[in-house]
């Protein structure tokens, strides 16, 4: 398949993901959801992308203009550097260690929690990727479940004071999601990327285990 087909595979299968958020968000009941325009607070703090959602966050990075890019490869490059010694993985290849134990993974997260995501656009709260977002910003502000499940609780300004019943009622299912991964598993497979490898937004921009943005 071509790189091409590849990202359109992608990108389908992520907007299912906003499908899922579409849906979610419609059993809501007034005064219940505060997320909107220029509310970025989920843009705060890095988290792990997958290598099907690393290869669409560069292809959609090739299609910014040079200094947009340039920004975005200055901000990564600031983040990857003040917080190389507690990188649960390699960060010069820009890949955590699928090794690592879950207090490591704490630890990093919570250096780069007041981080703010390179992609985003400041003080407008834009996502310059908006288009090729990773799945966790698709699904983000309701809470997670899987089924009956629940395994994330929704943003703090959302259903605030909701019961857990509640929550799950109005929450993204996302055994949906994760029914799609091995058909991603497999696209990603062929174009020599090992797709149980993870990344964060600002490794995927600088790491060598990528392919060099150009201008970087
Ligand atoms: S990729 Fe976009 S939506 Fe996701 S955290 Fe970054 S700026 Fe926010």
């Amino acid at each position: 398949m071509s790189l091409d087909k590849t990202l359109e595979r992608l990108s389908f299968s992520f907007t299912r993901a906003d499908g899922l958020w579409a849906d979610a968000s419609a059993r809501t009941r007034p005064g219940e959801l505060a997320c909107r325009p220029g509310c970025f607070g989920c843009c705060l703090g890095l988290f792990e992308i997958s290598a099907p959602e690393a290869l669409l966050v560069r292809a959609a990075l090739e299609r910014l203009d040079a200094p947009e890019r340039e920004e975005i490869v200055s901000r990564s490059r600031r983040i990857v550097a003040e917080t190389a010694g507690s990188f649960p993985g390699d960060p010069v290849a820009g890949i955590l260690d699928p090794d690592r134990t879950e207090e490591a993974d704490d630890r990093y997260f919570e250096v780069v929690a007041d981080r703010a995501c390179p992609m985003l656009e400041l003080p407008t709260g834009r996502c310059r990727i908006y288009e090729a977002r990773p799945l966790t910003c698709r699904t983000y502000g309701l809470a997670w479940r899987r089924q009956e499940e629940l395994v994330h609780p929704p943003c703090t300004l959302n259903l605030v004071g909701a019961p857990a019943e509640r929550q799950l009622a109005t929450g993204v299912d996302l055994a949906v999601l994760e029914r799609e991964d091995e058909a991603l598993s497999s696209a990603t497979r062929q174009h020599g990327i090992d797709p149980t490898l993870e990344t964060t937004l600002a490794h995927v921009v600088l790491g060598t285990a990528f392919a060099p943005l150009a201008g970087s």
